[in-house]
């Protein structure tokens, strides 16, 4: 080979003097960004603070199942348009991620070992506008929730613009929000609150969506389209004119998107957040129809969670803190011991009040009433809770778009702590719901393993995150864990319940379950993917949508 080294793992059909040429045409194309994967010491699990991008940290098959062959780092669109033409060119499959800490989901590794991961958020990562009239944001892949944070704060601006958090601050804006990834303010739902991308497509060409697609007045004569002003419009309306394309570009395989613009929430002028402690398990029920017409209505203004008593649990304490025995999942003596001793209820539902002191006292007077129905349900303000470690304090934060990295430590629940998330959606119906909990948790004491988990409450369904901790040094609990999620998306297929997003290991079978009228919409999927993309190399496999080169039956895990 010219001038590069020799991968661990060739893409599929590629030839090692193909892969050799396609990686010195994306060296010259990107001044030499590209690093081989050739040597088994590159493959390190690291840590979330420190991401790799060669494989899945969290492995839950083998550590090196989800291989990529080589690491590329655009420095700008130009470079992305060079890499994705020698991919045309010598039929390489690449994996663009933006920063690679897709955590639980199979971290910055690509479906198909071989695939070449494009990092777009290495030098690709500035904050391009915020715009405090409009209230919205222009970034780069590589800008995380933490970095826009800071930018806010820094510039003075947190008084006029929040933004909206997951759990953790060092996920990228864009590829969360892609994966359409959840927050916990009144724009928890990201994509919901994005407005206009700017994509290269699988030919190589550029095309802005919604009202970015209609040209700003004045153009930069000579510049290149991406360095073209935004038609002013492209942040406030998503929409634009004719066909809605936005969706087609979020967990799926059609482009590398390098721009996005998200709206920002106007400071709402008062902030109150607040925890209820809901005593026994079987309270679940009720809460959740209490739930369903405060959040229909309103009354509850974010995306509140319900958590088990484990999860927070586990972001207070490793297992070991709360039995000698970690080896077997805990019984509910024991969660109502570690309830009691945490002052906690077996649900924790974390709310927050937003707007002027007259708003939120009669918001609060509201869900107070409300959740008073339920026996031995407790009420706390973040002063009234002051234990070390406290989820409320922490919660605190995340609900008014301040990142945190605290939700990391329910991860080490167990020694070398790696986690799947098996993501169904539910109603906000206090019987689907305890149905739903009732069947996720049967399955995790099957597999000998505890149940974390919570829902997060959307405006009219939950994501019911069920967060699967096991030892990834301890193969037995990896195959069960394996073994656990693949029995609850058919437990819950049958039931009607899907997920909303997935793992690599398990894309497959999930698409497999949207199956309606002889799976109609995977086959609609495989067709736009074949015509946009005829060489099939950009993300082969994502969300189980294959292209025409690649026999999904074979590949089907
Ligand atoms: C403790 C814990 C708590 C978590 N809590 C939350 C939570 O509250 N909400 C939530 O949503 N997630 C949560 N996660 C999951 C995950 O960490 C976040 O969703 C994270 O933001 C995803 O990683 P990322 O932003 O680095 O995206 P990336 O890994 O960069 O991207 C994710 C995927 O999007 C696609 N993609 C990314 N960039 C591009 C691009 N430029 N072009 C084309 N495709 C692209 C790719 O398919 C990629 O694999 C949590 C994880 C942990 C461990």
């Amino acid at each position: 080979m010219v001038a590069s080294q020799e991968p661990l793992v060739l893409p599929p059909n590629v030839s090692k003097s193909a892969f050799g040429d396609f990686i010195s045409a994306c060296r010259e194309a990107t001044g030499d960004n590209v690093t081989v994967i050739s040597s088994a010491s590159q493959i390190e699990d690291g840590d979330y603070m420190k991401p790799n991008y060669t494989h899945d940290p969290h492995h839950v098959l083998k550590q090196d199942f989800f291989l990529a062959s080589a690491v590329i780092a655009p420095r700008n669109v130009a470079d992305v348009q060079g890499i994705v033409r020698a991919a045309n060119k010598h039929k390489v499959p690449l994996w663009p991620i933006s920063i690679g800490r897709n955590s639980g989901y199979g971290g910055a590794a690509p479906r198909v070992s071989g695939s070449v991961v494009i990092n777009m958020g290495k030098h690709m990562n500035k904050i391009l506008e915020v715009n405090v009239e409009g209230a919205y944001c222009l970034v780069e892949p590589g800008v995380t929730f933490h970095d826009l944070h800071q930018y806010l704060v820094d510039n003075n601006l947190r008084d006029k613009l929040w933004l909206d958090v997951p759990d953790l601050g060092g996920g990228s804006i864009l590829g969360n929000t892609l994966e359409r990834g959840v927050g916990y303010t009144p724009y928890g739902d990201h994509f919901m609150m994005h407005s206009g991308m700017e994509i290269v497509l699988p030919s190589g060409e550029l095309m802005r969506t919604g009202m970015g697609a209609l040209p700003h007045p004045q153009q930069k004569e000579g510049a290149r389209p991406e360095d073209q002003p935004w038609n002013e419009t492209s942040q406030l309306f998503n929409y634009g004119f004719g066909p809605y394309v936005d969706g087609l570009f979020t967990q799926s395989n059609l482009g590398i998107t390098t721009k996005m613009g998200m709206w920002l929430m106007p400071n709402p002028g008062g902030y109150q957040s607040y925890l209820i402690t809901i005593p026994r398990e079987e309270d679940l029920k009720q809460a959740v129809d209490i739930i369903r017409p405060l959040r229909l209505g309103m009354i509850l203004q974010n995306v509140p969670t319900l958590r088990h008593i484990l999860l927070d649990a586990a972001v207070m304490g490793h297992k070991s803190d709360y039995t000698s025995d970690i080896s077997k999942p805990l019984d509910d003596a024991e969660l109502d011991a570690i309830a009691e001793k945490l002052n906690l209820g077996r649900w924790n539902f974390y709310g927050a009040l937003y707007g002027p002191e007259p708003i939120r006292n009669a918001m609060w007077g509201v869900v107070k009433q409300a959740f008073s129905s339920i026996p031995g349900a407790k009420f706390y303000f973040p002063e009234d809770r002051k234990e070390k470690d406290s989820v409320l304090h922490m919660r605190h934060k995340t609900m008014q778009g301040i990142p945190t990295f605290d939700e990391l430590r329910w991860v080490s629940w167990l020694p070398n702590g790696s986690h799947l998330f098996f993501s169904p959606i539910a109603k906000v119906n206090g019987e689907d719901a305890t149905a739903q909990f009732a069947v996720t948790k049967a399955r995790c004491r099957e597999a000998g393993l505890d149940f974390i988990g919570t829902f997060t409450i959307g405006m009219r369904e939950m994501h019911h995150i069920v967060c699967i901790v096991f030892d990834r040094k301890n193969e037995v609990q990896k195959k069960k864990a394996h073994w656990l999620i693949k029995t609850l998306i058919d437990d819950c297929a049958k039931r009607g319940w899907g997920e909303y997003r997935t793992h690599l290991a398990v894309m497959d079978q999930i698409m497999d379950t949207y199956s309606f009228n002889d799976s109609i919409f995977r086959k609609f999927n495989e067709q736009i993917k074949n015509a946009v993309d005829p060489n099939g190399i950009i993300a082969p496999g994502k969300s189980g949508v294959w292209p025409k080169q690649y026999n999904r039956d074979e590949w089907k895990l």
